[in-house]
């Protein structure tokens, strides 16, 4: 077994929501591995540009997920950290990481995820934007 820490963003232009289809072919939120020296804020902010485009600031943690998958012969146990962002600049524009990247109004958004950790995620986040908003 190993483990994979990563961290990404659910980052909201408006009433919109980013998300990008997987090399799985599923929608979900734009994340990547937390390198070496790096910060899980700067993580979130870098892989949300590199993998749409892009560019947003972190307002808040919304929270962690957890999943396993299978790699080879290795069964790997992942950790997502995910913060609420707030769109600064840049329009969607999938990287070679991924099959695509679009905003989506909140309730297509909820129709669009699959993962069970990104649906509690999107959940928190709401609630998280709508808590800031007063
Ligand atoms: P990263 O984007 O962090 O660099 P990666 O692209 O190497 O990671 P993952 O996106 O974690 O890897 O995908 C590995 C496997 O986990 C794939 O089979 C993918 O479909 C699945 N997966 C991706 N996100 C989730 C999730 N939120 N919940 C459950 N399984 C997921």
């Amino acid at each position: 077994m190993r483990r994979e820490f990563s961290a990404g963003g659910v980052l909201f232009k408006d009433d919109e929501v980013l998300l990008i289809k997987n090399p799985s072919g599923v929608w979900s939120f734009p994340k990547g591995l937390v390198e070496e020296g790096e910060k899980p804020e700067q993580t979130a902010v870098r892989e949300v540009f590199e993998e749409t485009g892009v560019r947003g600031e972190i307002l808040d943690y919304v929270g962690d997920i957890q999943y396993w998958y299978r790699a080879k012969d290795d069964k790997v146990f992942k950790t997502v950290r995910f913060y609420l962002m707030r769109y600064v600049s840049g329009e969607p524009k999938p990287s070679w990481e991924v099959q695509d990247a679009k905003f989506f109004p909140v309730e297509e958004a909820k129709k669009l995820l699959k993962y069970k950790g990104d649906r509690e995620i999107f959940r928190k986040a709401l609630e998280l934007k709508k808590k800031l908003s007063r």
